[in-house]
């Protein structure tokens, strides 16, 4: 197969899933997941399944960052929080949708190994900050988006703090290694609005920064 009709096939497979924005769709395109992807699995880059990446953590499969991103619906001068950067793949789609990205990262390899791919890239509206994302980035709060891409329980409280009234959240919910489900919750003016949107499989949200 040739690049172009790698391409067509990727974003056939996104399509025939579910992902149907076009501006999502654009941002996936213009994003190559083999840069994301290192050693022996960079040939299975363009296939339709999450992969394994350093510290015993995962890139997600591309339909699933798509229908994420998707729900997420983010507008152009938003400012969005990433919390499990992982690869940076995630965070690479989102920079093409949002004014701003913030992604934080537990494992403190990952997120200096994706700052150095961003800054290669020229990704220039992301940092990428080594931390723990359950307490959120209080220190760029509000956020008009946040995306989660580990499990937790239930919403973690400080993230559901710093999301803007209007603002939407995507989050896998539930016991790891048992159902998990997307959700995605708008803050109104008065509370949260909830909506499950599909079973899912993440690693788990994890606390406290690790030094690995
Ligand atoms: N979005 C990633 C996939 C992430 S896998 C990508 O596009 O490649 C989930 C990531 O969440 C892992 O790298 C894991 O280390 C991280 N993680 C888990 N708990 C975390 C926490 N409390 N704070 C920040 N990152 C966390």
């Amino acid at each position: 197969m040739d690049n172009a009709e790698r391409t067509m096939a990727f974003l056939f497979a996104l399509r025939s899933r579910g992902v149907r924005d076009t501006r999502v769709l654009e941002a996936m395109e213009r994003v190559d997941r083999a840069e994301f992807v290192t050693g022996v699995f960079s040939d299975r880059a363009y296939e339709d399944m999450p992969l394994p990446i350093s510290c015993g953590q995962t890139i997600s499969q591309p339909s699933v960052v798509g229908l994420m991103t998707q729900a997420l619906d983010v507008q152009p001068r938003d400012k969005v929080l990433e919390i499990g950067t992982g690869s940076g793949y995630q965070a690479a789609i989102l920079s093409h949708l949002a004014r701003r990205v913030y992604t934080v990262e537990r494992h403190k390899r990952l997120a200096r190994h994706a700052q150095d791919l961003f800054d290669r890239l020229g990704y220039t509206n992301i940092t990428c900050v080594a931390a723990d994302g359950s307490r959120g980035y209080p220190e760029q709060a509000p956020f008009d988006r946040i995306l989660v891409t580990a499990a937790a329980e239930d919403p973690p409280g400080p993230l559901l703090a710093e999301l803007r009234v209007g603002g939407i959240m995507v989050l896998p919910v539930g016991q790891s290694d048992t159902v998990q489900h997307l959700i995605k919750v708008t803050r109104t003016e008065t509370g949260y609005d909830y909506d499950e949107l599909l079973p899912v499989r993440f690693v788990p949200l994890v606390e406290g920064l690790s030094h690995e």
